[in-house]
Formats: structure tokens, C-alpha cells, sequence
């Protein structure tokens, strides 16, 4: 007599609860500490969110307390997590659901839908971790999986790939336990089935997977061309005074907004030296003498590659540009950041400008 083979999501739900890495965010049910993890775990490591994550609960431990945060308890609440959009629009949730649900996340998933910066991944993983609702989440990690196992040949980000990684995803779904099935597919994908190395012999699905059938581990997902990189020569000018240094804020509705930056001619704009005292006059009616090259540091944004040099600055008048504390909270961009570590030594607050 011959038995079934156990369905997809049970041998998956199997392996994870042998298998399970033990985060702070899967030993809670409480819908907002989940919905903050879910947002800072978006294009974020685990490892590197685990501290923010644990450190943002105790400090916000309620939707109320996040939507009263001000611009600067946001920026330092998300300091190295970046993507500092996330933050914001996590804050307009939180308002939200003070204005119209009483401080509570709402349960219901076309509730959270129409809710601030809640899109279809981050719906999918609240509404079926916190209320269990058969909901699919769907991320890079179970994109991979998916086309792999399926054996999907087109590029996974088009149309008709996702359409297909969905409705395989919903079939899959364990209907019991959607919250557990999203979370062991993502483990799986972060933990086995890897981008560079995907481990097939230890894997619980591996006995109906096409791309290990076929060999094809290496060439699914298939992925659209990458944009080339550009590469940005950026200046920017560096003058203390104290334990202060001269920046200028971002204004709101500009990437990064609420942030302090070192003045310079724009983080994309390309300049040569000279030209940074006349961008800095026009920028910011500021009469600057620029100096020597103190430090320089590489940053990326999106596809640009830029090469920031900090030149030492004297100043005249400093026109629209502020003085800054280098300590926290000031909310200093993370270019700006690398700039004191190497100015001012490993913990970047200027120890030596302040004996
Ligand atoms: S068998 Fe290999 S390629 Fe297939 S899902 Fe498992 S780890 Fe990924």
C-alpha cells in the first residue's frame, strides 16, 4: 500500500519547527511589534535589526507612542536601519490607527491595507503572522524559492513570473497556519535555498524541485539586467567649532528629509574642488574658504557609486547653514557619519575637538 507524499507546506511546517531561528519578533503575538519588524526586516538584515528592533519596542511600545515621535526621536529610533522612508511611513500608520481605530491595529485585512505604508508583502505578513489570517507574503527570499522549486524561466520580477510565484505561494499555503507557512518560507529561502549556494541536500522540498532536478540552482531566479553603475566624484565641506560642526538639514519632501548633511553642491552632483565654495554661496548664501582633503569615504545610493571627499573648511559667514551638536540625537546622514569616524576617530563625537 503506497501513502501520499506529504503535501509542500507540511514538510516545509516540519523542517521549520525543527529548524526555527529563535528572533525576538517570533516570541510576540502583538500585531504592532510585529508590524515594526516586518518594515525594518524590508531590505534590512536580520542581524542588523535585531538590536534596532528590540530597542524601538521598549521605546515605542505602542502606536500611540510612535505617532507623537517627532522628526528627530524617528530619525535616531532608525539610525542604521537607512531607508529612513520606512520610518515615516510607519509614523503616518501609527497616526492612523490612533485617529481611526483607537490606537489598536485593526485585524481585518482590507482595514490594514488602506493603511500608511502597509503594502501587499507587509500585509500579507501581519495580517497572517499576527491574525492568522490565509494571507501569502510574498519576498525576494520566497520569489527564489519559488521559481526555483517551480522551475519558473522568466525573469521573476515581470508580471507574469509574480502571477505565477503567487498562485503557486496560495496553493502551497498552509490554511492552519499561514502566519507559520509565510515566515518557514522565508527561513527557508534565507537559511537554505541561498542566492549563491542553495544547500538542496538538506532541504525539505527538494524531492519536486525542477531546478535541482534539472541543475538549474545556478541560473533560476533569472533576474532582468542590472542598471550599470555610475560613478559620482561628490564634495562636501567639514568646519567644527567645539564639539558642533557646520550642516544643513533636508528639507521636507527630499529622500532623507529631517536629516543633517555636511554642506556641499548636492550628494549626486559630480564637482571638482573649486566649485565647491561657489555651490555653497549659491546653495546657501554662505562665504566659505575651502581647504585641504580631510577625509574620503564611498557611499551608495541606488545605482550610483559615490566617492565623497571632505575638504576642511573656514567660515566666513555661514548664511543659511547651522551649527549641529556632533552627539545624539542630531540625526547626521550616514555619509556624514563615516566623514567623522575618519576625521575624528573610531566613535566619530570628536573627542579630540572637544579636549
Ligand atoms: S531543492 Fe535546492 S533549489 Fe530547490 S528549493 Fe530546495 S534548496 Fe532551493
Amino acid at each position: 500500500m503506497s501513502t501520499a507524499p506529504a503535501s509542500f507546506g507540511h514538510r516545509l511546517l516540519r523542517w521549520f519547527d525543527a529548524n526555527r531561528r529563535d528572533l525576538p519578533w517570533r516570541r510576540t503575538r502583538d500585531p504592532w511589534a510585529i508590524w515594526v519588524s516586518e518594515v525594518m526586516l524590508q531590505q534590512t538584515r536580520v542581524e542588523a535589526v535585531r538590536d534596532s528592533y528590540e530597542r524601538f519596542v521598549r521605546r515605542f511600545a505602542a502606536p500611540a507612542d510612535f505617532a507623537a515621535a517627532s522628526d528627530d526621536e524617528l530619525l535616531a529610533a532608525w539610525r542604521g536601519l537607512g531607508y529612513y522612508r520606512r520610518a515615516r511611513l510607519l509614523r503616518d500608520g501609527a497616526r492612523r490607527v490612533v485617529a481611526e481605530h483607537s490606537g489598536r491595529v485593526p485585524s481585518d485585512p482590507a482595514a490594514l491595507a488602506e493603511l500608511p505604508g502597509i503594502g501587499p508583502y507587509t500585509l500579507g505578513a501581519l495580517a497572517s503572522i499576527a491574525f492568522g489570517h490565509a494571507v501569502v507574503a510574498l519576498d525576494g527570499n520566497v520569489e527564489r524559492v519559488t521559481a526555483r522549486h517551480r522551475g519558473i524561466r522568466t525573469a521573476v520580477r515581470s508580471s507574469p513570473a509574480r502571477e505565477r510565484v503567487r498562485a503557486s505561494v496560495a496553493g502551497w499555503l498552509d490554511r492552519d497556519r499561514p502566519g507559520d507557512f509565510n515566515q518557514a518560507l522565508m527561513e527557508l529561502g534565507a537559511m537554505v535555498c541561498t542566492p549563491a549556494s542553495p544547500g538542496c541536500d538538506r532541504c525539505p522540498v527538494a524531492g519536486d524541485c525542477v531546478a535541482h532536478a534539472a541543475g538549474l540552482t545556478g541560473e533560476l531566479p533569472v533576474k532582468a539586467p542590472r542598471r550599470a553603475a555610475v560613478d559620482v566624484q561628490a564634495r562636501v565641506a567639514f568646519a567644527a567649532r567645539g564639539a558642533e560642526v557646520l550642516g544643513v538639514r533636508v528639507p521636507a519632501g527630499e529622500p532623507n528629509a529631517g536629516q543633517i548633511e555636511l554642506p556641499g553642491a548636492g550628494v549626486l552632483v559630480d564637482t571638482g574642488e573649486p566649485e565647491l565654495a561657489a555651490a555653497l554661496r549659491r546653495r546657501f548664501a554662505a562665504r566659505v574658504e575651502i581647504g585641504a582633503e580631510l577625509a574620503r569615504v564611498r557611499h551608495a545610493i541606488t545605482h550610483h557609486r559615490i566617492v565623497l571627499h571632505a575638504h576642511a573648511a573656514t567660515v566666513r559667514e555661514r548664511g543659511r547653514l547651522q551649527w549641529f551638536p556632533l552627539d545624539e540625537p542630531t540625526p547626521w546622514s550616514t555619509p556624514a557619519r563615516k566623514v567623522f569616524r575618519q576625521i575624528l576617530g573610531a566613535d566619530g563625537t570628536g573627542g579630540a575637538m572637544r579636549a
